[in-house]
């Protein structure tokens, strides 16, 4: 009986797919496993090729393909760091996918991303989120929804993964796929911590005052909410204006002629018309006749 279960766990282990491997890996728990269909899609891998290389080598590994041809023994190292860029890359991808998205809700409401360390964001839950597309530029980092910061993971096994294989769109994509997390931030209070001598607040010129204040406040009285909600989604009152002024000075040169093409039309109106009464008194003499 115990062989047999032996067995079976040594088998089980030497199956192990590589994408499961790669996933419990020390240090990657940020990673969901990305569908096998979803990289054999060709159209999900498009611009990659250009990016990774020894790309069809690296993707034979993802999927635990045998390669057409042998890799040769001093490329090994190599197709493997291939391999784990293109499932980054891939994995940024996939995370914006429904399926993506809700593998990363169980991680978030597992709190796998950690919470905010700010004391008034009352132990949020963070995202992870990459400040660039593009890799090799800077690592992960986790955004907090409450008070719109990014922070550095807590542990410094998280500063070799790559911030593009979550991609600049993942948060602002989870947050308005889950309502519940915007809910979330609304119950949270707003409040910020501010330094006192012996009772007074600290004035917001003084070196150690709570300069940069309004980075974290928010909108309280109503039409300050309703211009928030404005300013959300569209570009604020102001810019509208000057962009129409512009449009003005722009113009002015052109308006005289506008103004010319105008009167012009008129006096064509007017010929036209009288062309159609000239018209109608002939065709009443005719009647006449
Ligand atoms: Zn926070």
């Amino acid at each position: 009986m115990n062989l047999s279960n032996d067995i079976d766990t040594d088998s089980s282990e030497e199956m192990m797919a590589w994408i499961t491997q790669y996933c419990s890996m020390f240090g990657h728990d940020y990673f969901v496993e990305v569908a096998p269909e979803f990289i054999e899609d060709d159209f999900n891998l498009t611009g990659l090729s250009s990016i990774v290389p020894f790309f069809r080598d690296a993707l034979d590994v993802i999927l635990d393909l045998e390669p057409d041809a042998p890799i040769k023994p001093s490329n090994v190292p190599l197709v493997e760091h291939a391999a784990e860029l293109l499932y980054g890359l891939i994995h940024a991808r996939f995370i914006l996918t429904k399926q993506g998205l809700h593998l990363m809700a169980e991680k978030y409401e597992e709190n796998c991303f950690g919470s905010c360390p700010r004391y008034y964001c009352e132990g949020m839950h963070l995202i992870p989120v990459g400040r660039y597309d593009q890799p090799g530029i800077e690592t992960v980092r986790l955004y907090c929804p409450n008070c719109n910061d990014i922070y550095l993971p807590s542990s410094s096994r998280y500063l070799n993964i790559d911030g593009a294989f979550f991609g600049t769109s993942f948060a602002g994509l989870f947050i308005k796929m889950f309502p519940e997390i915007e809910k979330q931030c609304k119950e949270r209070s707003k409040s910020q911590f501010s330094l006192k001598l012996f009772g007074f607040k600290l004035n917001e010129k003084a070196l150690c005052g709570p300069r940069m204040k309004w980075l974290r406040q928010y909108p309280k009285t109503p039409s300050e909410i309703a211009e928030f909600d404005q300013c959300e989604f569209e570009s604020p009152a102001v810019e509208e204006l000057t962009h129409e002024e512009d449009q003005r000075d722009t113009l002015d040169e052109d308006d005289k002629d506008d103004i010319d093409d105008d009167e012009d039309d008129d006096e064509e109106d007017e010929e036209l018309q009288d062309v159609r009464m000239s018209a109608g008194e002939s065709m009443m003499s005719i009647a006449k006749d």
